[in-house]
């Protein structure tokens, strides 16, 4: 069998349409498939190698760590510099923005991935608080274990119940839904642009509302940065635009630098809860992998050093322009490198991705919208590269 019929029959499937395709080898904004055919990825892996692919200096981190150590011991129990140095680092991009109750975020606690960021930030909301009530947004998509599922939409979870009980649902920018926050709600958690909903931006006043809400109620703000995260929106984090810092910040995707990573932040009164009644409140065997962690370290340390966030915008604006040109497109939303171009319907839509594919770029759509294409490039691709995309585009 070659590997395409290995791929079929031993990787375990998620749908019957996987796209299956092939890249041995990917480079900057690149992937190169067998014959060497270079195909502009315009999705960076969902908002993963915000860096490119291959960096430099993140492949030379991780090849240093390696020479060192891979592992040594569940979380929390040695220190690890490649975890320190992460987590101080993080923790400096916080240090200018307060959260809406002034805290400062300065503790880190490193997971595996997003959905168990989630999981930790939901466990922390209801052991600080007593509460149970976990509230999200319509449409909104926070992970793929029972927890996080939990926050999602009826179609993906109705035939894995029973889920966590009480959850809430808000519509995002709808203030009338914030009565349903109450004294007996834990956590709001959501993200600064609904991603998987199709790229929706949060008025900031809807903003300033849910945090007035929250902080009248005594429910802790979460904001879900996974995909927001890490210069994505033209911000190193999403909430920069609404002048304050949420009580838990989760982020994962582009954190580990193309390595599996993720975290929950908080103020140190806050996370200290996972001390104690019981000890060890949250656990994890891989959860900030020193790999993992130097990957992320130096795929940040590009990003603070190389990446000009002003670019971020001004190319998020002109990749803009470009699809409003298009007759076909309805509009295009969002903010930075994380944008998406609405067309009348998947079919449409559809045929343009299969256009793209064959012509070298490679994008899709998103999970509960599938009009939309998806357009996040690595946030350093160059303009010349933007014009090989434009020339697709507009063929
Ligand atoms: N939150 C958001 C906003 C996401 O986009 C995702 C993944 N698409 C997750 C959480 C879950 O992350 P992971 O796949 O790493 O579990």
């Amino acid at each position: 069998m070659n590997l395409r019929q290995l791929f079929l029959t031993n990787i375990a499937q998620t749908s019957d349409s996987p796209l299956a395709m092939e890249f041995p080898y990917a480079e900057g904004s690149f992937l190169f498939d067998k014959d060497n055919k270079k195909y502009l990825d315009l999705i960076s892996g969902i908002s993963v190698s915000n860096v490119g692919h291959r960096h430099p200096k993140v492949v030379d981190a991780i090849k240093n760590q390696v020479d060192q150590y891979m592992h040594q011991l569940v979380y929390g129990e040695f220190i690890q510099s490649p975890q320190v140095l992460l987590a101080s680092t993080l923790v400096r991009t916080l240090s200018p923005h307060k959260t809406h109750r002034s805290d400062a975020i300065d503790n880190v606690y490193f997971t595996n991935s997003g959905a168990e960021a989630v999981e930790g930030a939901m466990k922390l909301a209801k052991r600080y608080t007593g509460r149970s009530e976990i509230i999200s947004c319509r449409n909104a998509y926070h992970g793929s274990t029972q927890g996080a599922l939990s926050l999602g939409e009826d179609f993906y979870i109705r035939n894995f119940r029973p889920l966590l009980p009480d959850i809430g649902k808000i519509r995002r920018n709808t203030i009338e839904d914030l009565k349903k926050i109450t004294s007996k709600t834990a956590a709001v958690i959501i993200e600064p642009i609904g991603a998987e909903s199709g790229v929706w931006s949060t008025d900031v006043a809807f903003m300033k509302a849910l945090s007035a809400r929250c902080l009248e109620t005594g429910t802790l703000l979460i904001f879900d940065e996974i995909q927001t995260g890490l210069g994505r929106t033209g911000y190193i984090w999403g909430f920069e635009k609404f002048g304050f810092a949420p009580d838990i910040l989760l982020s994962a995707k582009a954190l580990g630098g193309g390595l599996p990573l993720g975290a929950f932040m908080a103020a140190k009164k806050i996370m200290s809860v996972l001390k104690e009644n019981p000890v060890l409140g949250h656990i994890t065997t891989f959860g900030g992998n020193p790999v993992s962690c130097a990957c992320g370290l130096a795929s940040l340390s590009v990003l603070l050093d190389e990446i000009d966030l002003k670019d971020v915008v001004q190319k998020g604006e002109r990749i803009k322009s470009i699809f409003g040109r298009y007759s076909e497109v309805k509009s295009v939303r969002g903010e930075g490198l994380m944008l998406g171009a609405e067309f009348e319907n998947f079919t449409i839509l559809k045929a343009h991705i299969d256009h793209y594919i064959t012509s070298g770029v490679i994008t899709d759509w998103f999970l509960y919208c599938d009009n939309t294409m998806r357009i996040s490039p690595p946030l350093n691709i160059k303009e010349e590269e933007i014009d090989f995309l434009e020339r697709v585009i507009l063929r």
